[in-house]
């Protein structure tokens, strides 16, 4: 919108602090994909207007701690404010119940120089918790402009539209900048000046404030600053900054008695503590998937009767030939196959959204943070990896969010083995033949999470070396706890109907292609008449298993489980197609179909052993292209992400290896 004429406006803040409900306020939630100049990403923009009937320009921009970070999301924020023509005001946005943590961010803002405004959202959080800020003396301290409101009810929102009034003042120099940093700062502008650099000031402040910014100008920095180490400096600006953030919310914050000792700091008191907490946590994932199993027989059963009885339909209609064959043995039970967890699918994300949106998940990533910084990680890459457990895609997407580049490689590495919701079908087909009862049958996809997540944690911390990050290394994060809340069921609602809708559509457009693919495969080249019994070995798929059957025999495997493990390669849940249409096509066809047909075959067929080997294969393997796909993309490295398939699929075939012959030993 480099050209447009409207005041340009951004929205900068902490994650979760209320931009989004800000930005929906202010413009009346219209909003679209708008560039910013100078910046690749697109950013969501809107526009409105003031009660003086000026029109401005706004943009939302992603979450940011800190303008010191190489995240790639805190990046875009820097990218902007650094951006020539520069923004014409920056609206800082804290939260008023936390500002000790969210000053310093405006600080470094007030820092750069371009004309500032603060908001302090959620003051009804403040004041619940016994807190006032007084915003009048915190705009005199800052010399800029302080509104308080609460975004999520639209109060305040008035006062705010009214305090955008053009021209924006601009800002006074920091004060809270030791003296040394001051002169640095003069120095270094006033020879980016001179060599025509527009934006000598923010330019300036940026190379000072983040030793590890990269820019043309770097080298010049070190010309004039000869005297300097850059990090002191830097270090400096953190120790003027720490201080300055001391006197404010000493002078402008005044806690109450109630403050200390609300209802979500008891609570926090067992659910964070270090033993309770980890009984608790434990307790609820395992209640979480004992109830997966416990609760949903009856949707099942009616998915289950309702693609039989389609079947019966079908089969019925239609003359009995290939047309009846493909639908009924290849669309039909393929696609079944994998339709019939939907039931379970849903259970596990409405508990997931339940326990987001009550609170208890930032509970969870603390408790985890205390783990995961043995390993190289930290809590913040916690929330990557547990998108992760929905689909691997998203998650390796939202681990930008990690500030260190290392972090972030390591995060993504191990990504694929939080166990995602492709491999579920899987699992829930093949649980049942191990155990009975949904006790047993809950413990069991316990120990397949907690397998794929614990490897996963012990492969970062083998790997860590090799990504770069120092044996010490420790990652911390500052971590948002939000108020327990009760659920939203709007949030949680709307989730399951998009997660409903993603499976749906996987299942009618990738596994309905493969299944007609497999069925095919499986049909063609057809046995001489007499020979029927034979099919599966005529057929193209029986000659490709045939062909790897050595391979996967070691895993007691025989050829129909070897060719449903090669088609997974193309998405995980294929193997429920697999399975339901090789029986399909090899039984009577006046034979039913059903779940309970296709599992007691099963289980007459394979052993124990067999079906472990295959759980522990499906919880290693990487069997998805579209992740191998994102992670060279996100790394912008192919040798990681061929790396990653290779050394996943290697793993998984030798844990698979070992079981079968270990189980088989006992
Ligand atoms: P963003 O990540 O900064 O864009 O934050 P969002 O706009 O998504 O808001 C995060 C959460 O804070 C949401 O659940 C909002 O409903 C909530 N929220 C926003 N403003 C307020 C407020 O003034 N008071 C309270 N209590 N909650 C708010």
């Amino acid at each position: 919108m480099a050209e447009s004429q409207s005041p340009r406006l951004v929205l900068v803040g902490h994650p979760n602090v209320g931009k989004s409900t800000l930005f929906n306020a202010l413009t009346g939630g219209s909003s679209k994909v708008g560039n910013y100049s100078g910046v690749t990403i697109g950013l969501t923009a809107g526009e409105f207007f003031t009660p003086h009937g000026q029109k401005l320009e706004l943009f939302d921009l992603p979450g940011c701690l800190s303008l010191v970070s190489n995240a790639v999301d805190e990046a875009i924020t820097r990218d902007v404010l650094l951006a020539d023509p520069a923004v014409d005001l920056v609206v800082v946005v804290l939260d008023a119940s936390a500002l000790e943590r969210h000053l310093p961010l405006a600080l470094q803002v007030l820092e750069l120089g371009l004309p500032t405004l603060v908001v302090l959202n959620k003051i009804d959080l403040a004041e619940k918790n016994g807190t006032r800020v007084a915003a009048k003396q915190l705009s005199e301290e800052l010399a800029c402009p302080v509104v308080s409101l609460r975004a999520d009810q639209g109060e305040g929102i008035l006062d705010l539209k009214q305090a955008l009034r053009t021209p924006f003042p601009k800002v006074k120099e920091a004060t809270w900048l030791p003296d040394s940093v001051g002169k640095s700062l003069a120095k270094v502008e006033a020879y980016l000046s001179s060599q025509q650099e527009t934006k000598a000031h923010r330019q300036a402040w940026m190379l000072l404030a983040d030793p590890d910014y990269e820019s043309d100008s770097r080298a010049s920095v070190r010309q004039v600053l000869t005297d300097l180490e850059p990090e002191t400096l830097a270090q400096e600006m953190e120790r003027g900054r720490r201080e300055k953030v001391r006197e404010l919310s000493q002078s402008t914050v005044a806690e109450g008695e109630e403050g200390h000792h609300t209802g979500s700091d008891r609570l926090d008191a067992i659910l964070l503590h270090p033993v309770f907490g980890w009984i608790f946590f434990l307790g609820i994932f395992f209640f979480v998937f004992w109830s997966l199993f416990s609760w949903s027989g009856i949707p099942m059963d009616l998915i289950d009767g309702l693609f039989g009885s389609l079947g019966e339909a079908v089969a019925g209609a239609l003359p009995s030939g290939l047309l009846n064959d493909l639908l009924v043995d290849g669309i039909i039970a393929g696609v079944g196959g994998v339709v019939i967890f939907l039931p379970q699918i849903l259970f596990l994300f409405f508990f997931l959204g339940v326990l987001e949106s009550t609170g208890y998940m930032a509970r969870a990533a603390f408790l985890m943070d205390g783990l995961m910084s043995r390993v190289g990680l930290s809590g913040r890459s916690f929330l990557p990896l547990l998108s992760g457990y929905a689909c691997a895609v998203p998650g390796v997407m939202a681990a930008r969010s990690v500030p260190s580049a290392k972090e972030r490689l390591l995060t993504i590495l191990i990504l694929p083995w939080m166990s995602c919701s492709a491999r579920l079908p899987v699992y829930l087909l093949l649980i049942p033949l191990l155990v009975s009862g949904g006790l047993a049958q809950g413990l069991v996809m316990f120990a397949l999470y907690f397998l794929g997540t614990g490897t996963a944690f012990l492969a970062a911390f083998l790997l860590r070396g090799r990504v770069g990050l120092s044996k010490d290394h420790q990652a911390s994060f500052l971590m948002e706890m939000p108020r327990y809340r009760a659920p939203d069921w709007g949030f949680i609602f709307r989730h399951l109907i998009e997660r409903a809708g993603s499976f749906l559509k996987k299942a009618g457009t990738v596994i309905l292609a493969l299944s007609i693919i497999l069925w095919a495969l499986a049909t063609f080249p057809q046995a001489p008449s007499g020979k029927e019994q034979d099919q599966f070995n005529y057929s193209a798929m029986g000659r490709i298993g045939q062909a790897i059957e050595p391979v996967v025999k070691p895993l007691g495997w025989d050829h129909r489980l070897g060719t449903a493990m090669l088609a997974s390669f193309a998405a995980r849940e294929v193997f429920n197609s697999q399975v339901a249409i090789s029986y399909a096509i090899e039984e009577d066809d006046d034979e039913e179909h059903t779940r309970e047909s296709v599992r007691d075959e099963f289980r007459s067929s394979y052993s124990l052993a067999t079906v472990l080997s295959l759980l522990v294969f499906y919880v290693f393997a990487l069997q998805c292209l579209p992740t191998t796909a994102v992670v060279g993309r996100e790394t912008k490295s192919w040798k990681w992400a061929l790396g990653q398939l290779a050394g996943m699929s290697l793993f998984a075939y030798l844990a698979a290896l070992l079981t079968f012959q270990l189980v088989n030993l006992f």
